[in-house]
């Protein structure tokens, strides 16, 4: 291989593979065609090894194992994907020869494949051999149209130093500032803490950059910043110039080094419950060859939203969108992609702003108000914008930069980006449909009980369907957790994912069973079969029916013992959607939801207003407030926060409150200001011991007497760490109730933090050393005569409720949706079976066991395995 080297920087890429090059114009992929990952050169393989181009670190194997990504010592990324679409395969024939994260060298063995597998099963073999675009690099000379060796010259690379980098601002005139700081995000600077600091240069004028990790991002850009990789200890340097400069640097550095961690993975909204890694699980592999789909037939699936459904096929058939790669008059398409933008931005703020009931819609806004984060991005638009000035089309601009940006933050492999990955994609889709004057909801005229059938549905795509004439959802490729997974099941439609490209063969009109309970979708299923489904759907339709008609009703247990089911809120909607769904008050309001995503901090009269409003939707039911719990998962980036190794172990919760008073006694008057008084109490996060309570009351008296306020209010505990649940009884004595949180308490101790996704299976809140500590504490709270209540997770399982109150518990708060089935499960047991369970419950060895004990209860109280 030759390695002189004519210009400055110049890297040779050596063929990877042995085979024959082409050029990109002939792989039978738009993205690759089209440019849009980067240039290159594609090799039709003729022997199954994949070896580095060059010498590097190997930055990326895909999941699936058919594409690999290395990064020259020069800061250029070299992807290779082998083969087209080969994904669908799930990784089978490949095998993995080098280890990502590690150095290579040139020439060093890292993909394994089999070519005659590939040969049969994908629709090409052309590999195509890209240097990023985002890379900064250009190619100088290819070898194209012969017979390549491994090792033979590919490509020479230069640097494009000629060219300003896509989106880079002019820098501001006067002195530049600058700070150097550690990065406290405990997952480093993913989307949420990206997107903090981009929002908390809103209102400053200075031109402000990050660098980390030899990357430069401007601050104002969430995708440049995610795009930094920077991890948790990362030393990064701010730099900024203009008038507000000194501001910005200090602003970014409290934030920056404000010590958080990602959204919980087993939280309350929608985007923090994707904490698994999966990305696009491979269809089944029955399904990718085989004869037409007949009558009888069932393609096997994972399951990604449980139920199930009887209906009819429609394939969603998305639009064609043709985009024309040369524009027009540069200015005209500058003019047509703001009107795209400016149409899509409007529909996504109605979106986002709306107020349906229902988990579904809220889902649906939350992802709405991610993509208006992005439709706006500086960095995204500067790319867009650049391209524009090369005399492309508004279309390919758009796309352009959208998908650069996407296979930017692929390449970092960090499993949290993923879902802005998808957030791209479905932005790019919206904008380029509103480009070519298409929608994407007048696309599908539903009959009733349709069952959509769709490769990937893009969550915009599923939200613009008629929801009450979606039975279910089967998708050829997908994953259970991607976005559309979560807002399928927040909708409560049965969807299948993975079931492979057959399905997409099935006629509009073909009779389906699709049991998202076994994971197989039936083809025009025997008559007996059908009737089977049908009667099923109707007596679980029949039950739910009477489950909600009877919710409206105080619940008590099969021997009349009262047991109060309240619900846990976050806002005004969900407040007055708890009691629809029944509940008798509110056991948990977390008040972070006025507190977080902002830059200051809500002002007192804010507050109050929030709490008024919602102590009205619940007509007078009890109201339990509980204090800021910030910290921890729920990092709020404008309080001044030490860094922390640990921030699950650290300034969280009321500990965070007693270290910030102002924000903490505005939070106490506000509460304080709700009327009628004798509707609220207020409930203390994070409590360790007695002492918490003690500090939290002085303060609490000063802000009475500072009122006047004469009459007392109740103030409860958090029983969610070990060390409260130990000392119950102390505290059972000092506050008016407990409450115990069993998210935490079930993290804490069995030592499993909450986010992981790899911990998730053995996360269980029925474990019998979780269980007992509760059994500790609502002994305690019962010899005191003290109320005691569960408001974590626990309490929202119907199979947990007849245990819990074995346990000695007296109020479940739970998830407004499953009220109307805790009563209904515990209006079926005793107190006496609900004690016997308990004390069967403490002896087992492991949550397993004692899921199945609660299991054969429920069974024997008549209640059908669901
Ligand atoms: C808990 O920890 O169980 C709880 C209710 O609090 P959060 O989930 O808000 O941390
Ligand atoms: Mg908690």
């Amino acid at each position: 291989m030759s390695t002189s080297a004519p210009a400055e920087g110049l890297i040779t890429l050596a063929a990877p593979l042995a085979g024959w090059s082409a050029s990109l114009d002939e792989t039978p992929d738009a993205v690759f065609a089209g440019r849009m990952m980067g240039d290159g050169v594609a090799i039709d393989p003729t022997a199954g090894t994949l070896h580095a181009p060059c010498d590097g670190e190997l930055v990326l194997i895909a999941a699936a194992r058919h594409a690999v990504t290395l990064r020259t010592a020069g800061g250029c990324q070299v992807l290779m994907h082998v083969g087209i679409d080969t994904v669908a395969l799930g990784g089978e024939g490949f095998t993995v020869a080098a280890t990502p994260g590690t150095r290579v060298r040139t020439g060093d063995p890292l993909l394994r494949f089999d070519l005659d597998l590939l040969a049969r099963r994908a629709p090409s073999l052309l590999t195509p051999v890209i240097v990023t675009a985002d890379s900064g690099f250009r190619i100088l000379k290819r070898t194209l149209d012969c017979a390549v060796a491994v090792g033979d010259l590919l490509m020479e690379i230069v640097p494009e130093s000629s060219a300003t980098p896509a989106g880079a601002a002019p820098a501001a005139p006067g002195r530049v500032h600058s700070r150097r700081v550690t990065v406290g995000f405990e997952h480093g600077i993913h989307a949420r803490p990206a997107a903090l600091l981009a929002a908390s240069l809103k209102d400053l004028a200075a031109d402000v950059r990050i660098m980390a990790r030899g990357h430069e991002a401007n601050a104002r850009s969430t995708v440049a910043l995610m795009t930094l990789g920077a991890q948790h200890g990362d030393a990064v340097e701010i730099r900024a110039s203009g008038p507000d400069a000194a501001l910005a640097v200090s602003t970014l550095a409290a934030a920056l080094g404000v010590t958080t961690a990602a959204p919980a993975g087993t939280g309350s909204t929608v985007r923090a419950a994707r904490a698994d890694p999966a990305v696009t699980a491979p269809p089944a592999d029955a399904a990718l060859q085989g004869p037409p789909l007949g009558p009888g037939d069932a393609l096997p699936g994972v399951i990604a939203s449980r139920g199930l459904a009887v209906g009819r096929a429609v394939q969603f058939r998305p639009p064609e969108i043709q985009i024309a790669a040369a524009g027009a008059d540069p200015e005209q398409e500058s003019a047509a992609l703001d009107r795209a933008r400016a149409a899509v931005r409007a529909r996504l703020e109605r979106r986002a702003a709306a107020t349906a009931e229902g988990a579904g819609a809220r889902a649906a806004g939350e992802i709405a108000a991610a993509h208006l984060e992005l439709i706006d991005d500086p960095e995204l638009l500067a790319a867009a914008r650049l391209e524009l000035s090369r005399g492309r089309s508004a279309g390919f601009a758009w796309r352009q930069a959208l998908r650069t940006a996407a296979a930017a933050l692929r390449a970092l492999a960090d499993p949290r980006l993923r879902e802005r990955v998808d957030d791209l994609l479905d932005l790019e889709t919206q904008v380029l449909l509103a480009l070519s004057g298409k929608s994407a909801a007048a696309q599908l005229e539903l009959p009733e009980q349709s069952i959509v059938i769709a490769r990937e549905l893009l969550p915009s795509q599923l939200v613009s369907l008629d929801a009450a004439r979606v039975a279910g959802l089967a998708m050829a490729a997908g994953g259970a957790t991607s976005h559309v997974s979560i807002i399928a099941a927040a909708m409560g439609v049965p969807a299948l994912v993975a079931l492979g490209p057959r399905a997409l063969s099935l006629g509009d009109g073909t009779q389906l069973i699709l049991d998202a309970e076994r994971g197989v979708l039936e083809i025009e299923p025997p008559a007996a079969r059908l009737d089977a489904a049908r009667a099923l759907l109707a007596s679980r339709r029949a039950r739910l029916a009477a489950e909600r008609a009877a919710a409206q009703r105080e619940c008590r247990l099969a021997d009349g013992t009262r047991i109060e089911v309240f619900a846990n809120v976050g806002s005004v909607a969900e407040a007055e959607a708890a009691v629809r769904d029944g509940a008798e008050g509110c056991g948990l309001l977390r008040t972070e939801f006025l507190f977080l995503d902002r830059q200051l901090p809500p002002e007192e009269a804010e507050q109050a207003a929030e709490y008024q409003k919602i102590a009205d939707a619940l007509g007078g039911r009890p109201l339990t407030i509980r204090t800021l719990d910030a910290g921890g998962d729920k990092p709020i980036a404008y309080l001044p926060q030490p860094p922390e190794e640990n921030p699950a172990l650290g300034l969280r919760g009321v500990r965070t409150s007693l270290a910030n008073l102002p924000l903490f006694e505005a939070q106490l008057r506000a509460i304080l200001a709700v009327r009628p008084g004798e509707q609220c109490r207020i409930l203390l996060p994070m409590i360790t011991d007695s002492g918490d309570l003690t500090a939290v009351r002085a303060v609490l008296d000063q802000v009475r007497a500072e009122r006047g306020l004469t009459r007392t209010v109740e103030v409860g505990v958090m029983i969610e760490t070990p060390a409260s649940a130990v000392l119950a009884d102390q505290l059972a004595a000092a506050a008016d109730f407990l409450s115990i949180g069993t998210n935490d308490l079930t993290q804490y101790t069995l030592a499993m933090d909450r986010t992981s996704a790899q911990l998730a299976p053995r996360l269980d809140a029925l474990h019998p050393a979780v269980l007992r500590l509760i059994e500790r504490a609502a002994t305690a709270a019962l010899a005191h005569q003290r109320m005691v209540a569960v408001c974590g997770g626990l309490a929202s399982e119907p199979l947990a409720a007849p245990l819990l109150v074995g346990l000695g518990v007296r109020e479940l708060s739970a998830v407004g949706a499953v009220i109307p089935r805790l009563k209904a499960v515990l209006s079926r047991v005793t107190l006496a079976e609900c004690r016997a369970l308990a004390q069967e419950a403490l002896t087992q060895r492991d949550a397993a066991a004692v899921r199945a004990l609660a299991q054969r209860l429920q069974e024997r109280s008549g209640e059908a395995p669901r």
